[in-house]
């Protein structure tokens, strides 16, 4: 049978519609992001819910160490599926940075919402929620007026009234690689060695054994990340332990930053942006930090009732990007000091 003119057109019309209807899931498809992530999948998984929920962009996510997912994207090379990598401290964003992993990134957005020093001078990663890590003390033997600074507690006064986390994790690494950049590195040795000196015990493995240990009296002071404080009294409001807000008027409390920067092999890198900049501010922002009991690094979002509790303070202005660059000097420093 001869199929008459319009018939043929239909057919035309029909590949013509299945053509399009193909190109579709091909548009969908590049609105989805991967994210590598250190922060734990309890933190970012309701994040990346809202987002997709926002925007229609499906949010994929590994959670693993920094350390190891470093190491993957960088043997993954231009084959890695990732378009963001996140973590828990500026160290580990600058390790990636200098290896080549993330990608410089020009936003008006992120450079009004994140302060100068939460976020790398070549735009590469951005810091998301600040960690403030300072002093925590049992309020039954230490006056707080004793207290002052994080040098201060290297002082023969507190012998064996010291507690500290392992100086294998990061934030202790951080920590005093800002005090080799604004002390000098013979200096923070001193201090270093002054805090083993004057140690209660061996150290903890993580900061909320710290503060039990301190709340039990088996110490009477140490350092610990705020938020670490925040989980244990928003479960016990009368636990035994305060915190103090170290180094007010000579250099301000030590932060850190969870963030993220965009992966330099990112074939979505305008979609990766866009996240980044919808984190930076509103109620993302907000949850971001909130969710974990931290400051969010937009100084125009709210805090957590619980965290403005604990009254202002002033923080370090020095840029993170310091704990990275003296990352390495800090560990050798720590070692040399028999901080194990
Ligand atoms: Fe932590």
């Amino acid at each position: 049978m001869k199929r008459p003119p319009l018939h043929r057109l239909l057919v035309g019309l029909a590949i013509a519609a299945a053509a399009v209807a193909s190109v579709v899931p091909a548009v969908a498809m590049a609105e989805s992001l991967v994210v590598y992530s250190a922060r734990n999948e309890q933190l970012i998984k309701p994040v990346f819910d809202l987002y997709t929920k926002e925007t229609g962009v499906d949010v994929k996510f590994t959670t693993a160490d920094a350390a190891v997912l470093v190491t993957r994207l960088a043997a993954e090379g231009r084959n890695s599926p990732a378009d963001i990598l996140m973590t828990v401290d500026a160290g580990e964003l600058w390790n990636a940075a200098e290896r080549g992993l993330l990608k410089p990134v020009r936003s008006p957005v992120l450079e009004r919402n994140v302060p100068k020093h939460l976020r790398d001078p070549h735009g590469r990663w951005f810091g998301f929620s600040q960690r403030a890590r300072t002093i925590a003390y049992n309020p039954r033997k230490v006056d707080p007026k004793s207290l002052s600074t994080y040098e201060a507690l290297a002082d023969p006064a507190w012998k064996g009234r010291l507690c500290l986390r392992t100086s294998k994790k990061v934030y202790n690494q951080s920590l005093v690689a800002m005090m080799i950049k604004t002390l000098g590195e013979a200096q923070a040795e001193r201090v270093v060695r002054g805090w083993v000196a004057n140690l209660a015990t061996d150290v903890f493995a993580n900061d909320t054994a710290l503060l039990e240990a301190i709340a039990a009296g088996q110490c009477d002071v140490g350092i610990v990340n705020t938020y670490y404080f925040g989980r244990i009294v928003r479960e016990r409001p009368d636990f035994n332990a305060r915190l103090f807000w170290a180094n007010q008027g000579s250099g301000g409390v030590h932060v850190n930053i969870s963030g993220a920067g965009v992966v330099a092999t990112s074939r979505n890198s305008a979609a990766a942006q866009r996240f980044l900049e919808w984190l930076s501010e509103g109620k993302a922002q907000e949850f971001f930090a909130a969710s974990n009991l931290e400051y969010p690094t937009n100084p125009r979002v709210a805090k957590d009732p619980l965290v403005v509790s604990w009254g202002p303070f002033q923080p370090s202005v020095i840029n993170v990007v310091e704990a990275g660059r003296l990352q390495a000097a800090a560990v050798k420093l720590m070692d040399r000091a028999g901080y194990r």
